[in-house]
């Protein structure tokens, strides 16, 4: 990619922490409802704002004990704040996309040190509401039944602001923001999806990776698995 002006949208949880923060909290509260809402999300029965609705009530109603969980699982990907640095040396912005519970990321960010080097996050709200925690989705588009974070709709955006985006990501519902991106850095399951859709992507492991690789390889394929100015999620999308 040769752009001068170009952004990254990278999502938070297993991307940027090493733990898969959301994942690990609906574990732990959620016990074998858990096991089961998150078997029917990998079969694509209902997207992450139906496991984000369902998962929400088995949370502790108080934030600070959902924040201090966080708190000690909130190592950074080796490289994270390196990254961070980077992209501002070279004028890219970083947005962080997440659609997880949302409440722990700015405060993790600053705990780093890192949260002056992100131009925008863009997250669910998880707050106290009916006695116990409930996760708003404000990013959620208007009709789309599937993400609560509609991660493409930032991408385009973006793109619309004449950025060349570089999506990072290492989950399965990254593939709705990396299938519209200009480049895409996958790992684990993001990689596989990529991988079967037939859409380009540079491997990393950490960031040091995307230091390394100032110019992944291109996105040349339009193979979409959603419009955000449409109808949303397609329902015949690969996958
Ligand atoms: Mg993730």
């Amino acid at each position: 990619m040769t752009a001068s002006k170009i952004a990254y949208v990278i999502d938070f949880d297993g991307t940027v922490t090493e733990v898969d923060i959301t994942s690990t909290m609906a574990r732990h509260f959620g016990k074998e409802h858990y096991i089961k809402c998150s078997a029917a999300y990998k079969r694509g029965e209902f997207g992450m704002k139906e496991w984000l609705a369902r998962m929400s009530a088995f949370l502790p109603p108080d934030p600070a004990e959902l924040m201090e969980f966080a708190r000690l699982r909130a190592a950074l990907r080796p490289g994270a704040k390196e990254f961070f640095q980077y992209a501002r040396s070279g004028e890219r912005p970083v947005y962080i996309a997440s659609d997880g519970f949302g409440l722990y990321i700015e405060p993790i960010l600053e705990m780093h040190g890192c949260r002056e080097y992100v131009a925008g996050i863009f997250c669910n709200r998880t707050l106290p509401g009916n006695g116990r925690l409930e996760t708003i989705t404000p990013h959620a588009h208007e009709s789309c039944p599937v993400c609560g974070n509609c991660k493409a709709a930032h991408v385009i955006g973006l793109q619309e602001e004449g950025y060349r985006v570089i999506y990072v990501g290492d989950g399965m519902n990254d593939r709705f923001g990396a299938a519209h991106a200009d480049a895409v850095f996958a790992r684990d399951r993001l990689a596989e999806i990529c991988s079967a859709a037939g859409i380009p992507f540079q491997r990393w492991d950490d960031f040091f990776d995307l230091i390394e690789t100032n110019a992944p390889v291109k996105n040349n394929r339009n193979r979409k698995f959603c419009n955000p100015a449409g109808e949303g999620f397609y329902k015949n999308s690969p996958l």
